[in-house]
């Protein structure tokens, strides 16, 4: 099935009309952001909204700023704008990386940051990338904001801590000095979903771990993340041994899933490699002696 079944269509104004647009539409009306993913969705009759609420005209949505001693991403952020951003550049490598290997420019230049993070696709980038930097994520509705640690955000494959007559509003990233961070995905091809991806955000005193965040996609990590490699890592030396050592924690703790892209046993063997070379960029980072 190639064609959506019928749905009404709304354009909000506002975050408060997006809101009010809910209520009135009840539980099966949608948000549409870059429509990405729920369009293809829709064509496939595996989601069919009564109503489609397409908040692309809210500008006020659309932002990277700094705010004290965190990054704020409004949720309407494209793809694009995370990669061209020198503020993101500069504190994130992580996502200037991820954003690198998602997709081609033309879902970059439309995909957003919030429909990227309520889709919970398992193989989704930004998720992990988040999740390692330990984000939190700022949610609206009728009744005020709330704020949600990234890292309790996601309730399994496409379910968000996002209920009906909410809306993801912002993403917001601590900056901590003395940190690096980095990403890498193995894909079949150029811009295709990841066979497996991983990212590090390590912060050092000298050459100890003070803290770390390790990022797992397309592997059935829960929350997108390897808490046993972190927990390793922490308070401990940089060294090849112990970047090596987190990378086969991790494997052991991921639950990936034999498909076309590949057998669970490679998987878990990209698991193990790629943490371990994130975790050495990030350090590299982190000391100023890579871009
Ligand atoms: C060909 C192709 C290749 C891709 N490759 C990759 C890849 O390699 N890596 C990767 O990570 N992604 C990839 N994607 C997905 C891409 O990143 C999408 O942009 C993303 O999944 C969804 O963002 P969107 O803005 O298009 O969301 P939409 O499709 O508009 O929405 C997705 C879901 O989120 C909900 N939603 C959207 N915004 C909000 C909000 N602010 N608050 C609450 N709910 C909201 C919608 O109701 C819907 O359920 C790919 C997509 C395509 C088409």
């Amino acid at each position: 099935m190639q064609v959506p079944a019928q749905f009404a269509y709304e354009k909000a104004g506002s975050v408060d009309e997006v809101i009010a647009l809910l209520r009135k539409h009840g539980p099966e009306s949608l948000i549409v952001a870059g429509g990405h993913s729920l369009i293809p969705m829709m064509k496939l009759r595996l989601a069919e909204p009564s109503t489609l609420i397409d908040i692309n005209g809210l500008a006020e949505l659309d932002y990277i700023r700094v705010e004290g001693d965190e990054v704020r991403f409004g949720a309407m952020t494209r793809h694009g704008g995370v990669l061209e951003s020198a503020v993101v550049r500069e504190h994130f490598p992580i996502l200037t990386d991820a954003e690198r290997l998602i997709a081609d420019p033309i879902v970059r230049n439309r995909g957003t940051v919030g429909g990227s993070l309520c889709q919970a696709d398992p193989s989704e980038d930004l998720s992990a990338a988040f999740s390692a930097l330990r984000a939190s994520v700022v949610i609206r509705s009728a009744d005020g904001e709330r704020v949600v640690p990234v890292r309790e955000f996601h309730h399994g494959p496409y379910e968000t801590a996002v209920a009906h007559g909410e809306l993801l509003v912002e993403v917001r990233v601590p900056i901590s000095p003395g940190t690096g961070s980095a990403y890498h995905k193995v894909e079949r091809r150029a811009g295709d979903w990841a066979v497996v991806s991983a990212g590090a955000v390590l912060t050092l005193d000298g050459d100890t771990v003070t803290e770390v965040g390790i990022g797992l996609s397309a592997v059935g990590a829960a929350h997108f993340v390897a808490p046993e490699a972190e927990d390793a890592l922490r308070g401990g030396p940089v060294s090849d041994d112990a970047f090596a050592e987190a990378g086969r924690i991790a494997a052991a703790h991921s639950n990936p899933s034999a498909d076309q892209r590949g057998p669970v046993d490679y998987k878990r063997h990209l698991v193990a490699e790629l943490t371990a070379r994130t975790l050495h960029r990030a350090a590299a980072r982190a000391r100023g002696q890579e871009a």
